[in-house]
């Protein structure tokens, strides 16, 4: 194998524990945010709410100052009409006093109408509120644990970049510039061995001269479908496979 490669090897296992970290790392923080947008929406809910209740307070409160107003007409009426002698100035009163006493039962009905409103919306409230708390209560336990497991990802994180730091700094910078981009492209292992004539990126057979290029090991040899960096794969890392084995045999049987 190129010498360059086992370097990049080693940062290669660790970038790729690195990505699998951040993996999780998102969907810990995916979880976070569910959970505080889940809080944030029953939290606009109870303001909603709230704001509704006070707009039909208001508008109760006024239409009873309505209702004072009449019946105020209404007394002044009685008390005009008791001073009148003529029967159709009286008539007329009467007249004016029924239909101040039907506006009055109209408004009262309304105000019935807002008041029962009311009532159902503060139930609602009220069990707005409940679900509230409770998931506020269930929620906190859980935020814990993903707050620490974060924790424990960046500590683990924070490691695995301290070792690569290193390694990086004895890699060939050239080799790790290439590498560095195609991996920033992939976000997958980029140097990779040949298996039976195969690139194992992107499994795709190869031909018998760029196997014989990659043997050799004396230039980066890419991948001419996938451009990842190929290898090979020494035979004392295949040692025990099924290859090694029929290696080993066909050796026997020449001798
Ligand atoms: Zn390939």
């Amino acid at each position: 194998m190129l010498d360059d490669l086992k370097e990049i090897l080693d940062i290669q296992e660790l970038d790729m524990k690195m990505i699998r970290l951040m993996r999780v790392k998102k969907e810990r923080l995916k979880e976070l945010q569910q959970i505080e947008d889940l809080r944030k929406e029953l939290h606009a809910q109870t303001h909603d709410k709230e704001a509704e209740i006070e707009e039909l307070g208001k508008n109760i409160q006024s239409l009873e100052q309505k209702i004072q107003e009449v019946n105020a007409k209404i007394k002044k009426l009685e008390s005009q009409q008791s001073n009148i002698k003529k029967a159709d100035e009286f008539n007329a009163i009467t007249q004016e006093m029924t239909h101040a006493e039907r506006e009055r039962i109209a408004i009262e009905q309304k105000v019935s109408d807002l008041v029962d409103k009311r009532v159902a919306e503060e139930e609602m409230l009220t069990k707005i509120r409940d679900s509230l708390k409770g998931s506020e209560e269930s929620s906190m336990n859980l935020e814990k644990e993903i707050q620490s497991s974060i924790k424990l990802i960046n500590e683990e994180g924070a490691s695995l970049k301290e070792k690569r730091d290193a390694l990086a700094l004895k890699a060939n910078q050239d080799t790790l510039q290439i590498y560095d981009r195609l991996l920033r492209n992939k976000r997958d292992r980029v140097v990779v061995p040949i298996e039976n004539r195969t690139c194992s990126g992107c499994h795709i057979v190869l031909t018998a001269q760029h196997e014989n290029l990659v043997r050799k090991g004396e230039n980066l040899v890419f991948c001419e479908h996938c451009s990842r960096i190929h290898f090979w794969q020494e035979s004392e890392a295949l040692e025990g496979s099924a290859v090694a084995t029929k290696r080993r045999r066909r050796r026997l049987a020449s001798a």
